[in-house]
């Protein structure tokens, strides 16, 4: 096992650690972990727990070397570090939003959607281009053409997005188009997905398959780890239950447990496991206070007009409300939400957009106009 302490812990306080253990029967040696602070045990009688070490005083974390996930495990040990879809950041102290239609349909409610989402203070888009429907009889989305009108949309209002990919063979199709790749919960363990995605080198965000247990869910994180790729962030969507109030029941307590476990941001669906708007923002303040780093929401201003999840989209006043909420929550255990709010305006009164996003007009590399990114707050 590897002690990561705490990072204020000083030489006296590692020492302490080390004797400590060392009392409790284990060899202690040394481990380079970078900046790191980290203890090797090594514990022949097999008497030590991770639990148990947790509770010595200036331990932050106890990593297992002998997971079955070692690669998603060891991703602790890294430096905290967020995952960025241009920038929107996830992790290490970042809160992100993802927001936007289920699907992508008719242009011109996209334009609406996105824009609304983006003066709410969202900080990527969604949108589904390629659909995974139960029903063969459901609507399937759009394609590839759907998916030059959410790129459209993301560059005019300057987010980047993801969008779920179903088969391994449209990774080279929209290798040029998408900004991150969401891979949905049916498609889970669709490793030769996963495999294909990861050698895009772009963020996957990875959302629990509603059947699948945490050990599935980080083994499916895995492969993509083993492929090269650590841009991987978890989503949290709701799993299976006798329940019917809900559409998934969501777990909540997978956030605080992962996190003790692996370094991946992890984020939150909390539209497809209340599957009504009415018990979406409560959700998604649920997971926000549980740590989560992030949400992706469904938002639709004219829900009856979709043909894709019409009843759990929130409207855009409903999302701006739970914007203000996640903002107030995330501040209460110091953390940011990105993008901060535009008070931080420069002297002529113009917001500075942090980043470039391939394929965006001028503007966007530079300084928009107050009235064109002022947030409501
Ligand atoms: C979606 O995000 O559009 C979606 C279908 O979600 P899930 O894969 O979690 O069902
Ligand atoms: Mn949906």
């Amino acid at each position: 096992m590897i002690i990561l302490l705490s990072p204020d812990a000083g030489p006296s306080d590692r020492d302490a650690v080390r004797a400590a253990v060392e009392r409790l029967g284990a060899t202690v040696g040394e481990v380079e972990l970078g900046s790191r602070q980290a203890l090797l045990v090594e514990d022949a009688g097999g008497r030590l727990t991770v639990g148990a070490l947790s509770r010595l005083p200036h331990v932050q974390r106890v990593v297992p070397l002998d997971s079955g996930t070692p690669l998603a495990a060891g991703s602790l040990t890294r430096e905290r570090r967020p995952v960025a879809l241009g920038p929107a950041l996830f992790g290490g102290g970042h809160v992100s939003v993802i927001a936007g239609p289920c699907t992508i349909e008719d242009p011109e409610h996209l334009r609406v959607i996105t824009h609304a989402v983006r003066d709410a203070g969202a900080a990527a888009l969604r949108g589904g281009a390629f659909k995974v429907r139960t029903s063969p009889h459901a609507y399937q989305g759009g394609g590839l053409e759907a998916l030059t009108h959410l790129r459209a949309a993301s560059r005019d209002v300057g987010l980047p997005f993801f969008t779920e990919l179903t088969d391994p063979r449209q990774v080279e199709q929209v290798a040029d188009l998408v900004d991150g790749v969401q891979i949905g919960a049916r498609h889970m363990q669709n490793f030769p997905l996963l495999l294909e995605a990861a050698k895009l080198g772009k963020p996957i965000l990875l959302k629990r398959h509603m059947a699948a247990d945490l050990e599935e869910f980080l083994l499916a994180a895995e492969y993509v780890l083993q492929a090269g790729h650590e841009d991987v962030i978890l989503c949290e969507r709701g799993i299976k239950s006798a329940e019917r109030h809900v559409r998934y029941m969501l777990d909540i307590g997978a956030i605080p447990w992962l996190k003790q476990r692996v370094g991946l941001p992890i984020i939150v669906d909390p539209s497809h496991a209340a599957g009504h708007h009415e018990l979406v923002p409560g959700l998604a303040r649920a997971a926000i206070a549980a740590g989560a780093d992030g949400l992706i929401v469904e938002v639709h201003h004219a829900p009856e007009a979709t043909r894709c999840d019409a009843l759990q989209a929130l409207s855009p006043g409903a999302f701006a409300e739970l914007m203000n909420d996640v903002r107030s929550l995330v501040a209460l255990d110091g953390r940011r939400v990105v993008p901060a709010p535009l008070h931080a305006l420069d002297g002529e009164g113009n917001g500075v957009a942090r980043v470039r996003l391939a394929g965006a007009p001028g503007r966007i590399d530079g300084q928009h106009t107050a009235a064109s990114s002022r947030r409501s707050v």
